[in-house]
């Protein structure tokens, strides 16, 4: 059964499930089990082999890996719709897995500067210190007192005007810590489309996780 087969057959299963849900708004970082819960239950994608034909999502297109294997240094490449992943003839599953996240990394922090420095001026608060983690439950969170924001490996998956969602919607902790209507008013002041974004950002599957 082909790569692309499987994937699909998995994702209608885990649509049909009974308990799979898209996760709700605001599930991106408050700490509440609820909503916790239900980026937990998020459709997600069936475990990536790392082999050529499956799909993978780069900055929201959907993408064909292609493993070439050739000795040398493993690094990864977007052509058109195509990833192409360089790797040596041993590079085992955890090999590739941890190429294409440290690509994804990369991808991240290019993008991040920039989106935090055009924000700063307008939101009026200055992010000290940022990263990227792999989380289970949140897109993004942030230490007010800090002034230290995360980010989810993950967003990079994700259409850039996700990850611009979730570096405003952080940067609007800043000033407000809750969910409440004040930051409701704050997002449409600052971005009047952040449902739209939270919606798209929600809808597409997650990864496939084992998390300890
Ligand atoms: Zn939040």
């Amino acid at each position: 059964m082909s790569a692309l087969l499987r994937e699909l057959i998995h994702v209608l299963r885990t649509r049909e499930g009974p308990v799979r849900e898209i996760p709700r708004p605001g599930a991106c970082c408050v700490e509440r089990d609820g909503q916790r819960q239900q980026l937990q239950d998020a459709v997600r994608q069936s475990p990536r082999e790392m082999v050529t034909g499956e799909s993978h999502y780069v900055w929201g297109v959907r993408c064909r890996l292609k493993v070439i294997k050739r000795p040398g240094r493993a690094h990864v490449e977007v052509d058109g719709d195509r990833l192409l992943m360089y790797v040596p003839e041993d590079a085992d599953l955890d090999a590739r897995t941890k190429l294409l996240q440290d690509w994804q990394r990369k991808q991240l922090r290019v993008r991040i500067p920039a989106l935090i420095t055009r924000w700063e001026p307008i939101i009026e608060r200055s992010v000290t210190r940022w990263s990227i983690r792999r989380m289970k439950t949140k897109w993004g969170s942030c230490n007010r007192e800090t002034g230290h924001v995360w980010f989810n490996l993950e967003l990079a998956k994700k259409h850039s005007r996700c990850l611009e969602y979730i570096v405003v919607h952080e940067m609007a902790h800043l000033r407000e810590r809750s969910h409440n209507d004040r930051f409701s008013a704050l997002m449409d002041r600052f971005m009047p489309d952040w449902r739209s974004r939270r919606d798209e950002l929600n809808a597409s599957p997650l990864a496939h996780e084992e998390w300890d």
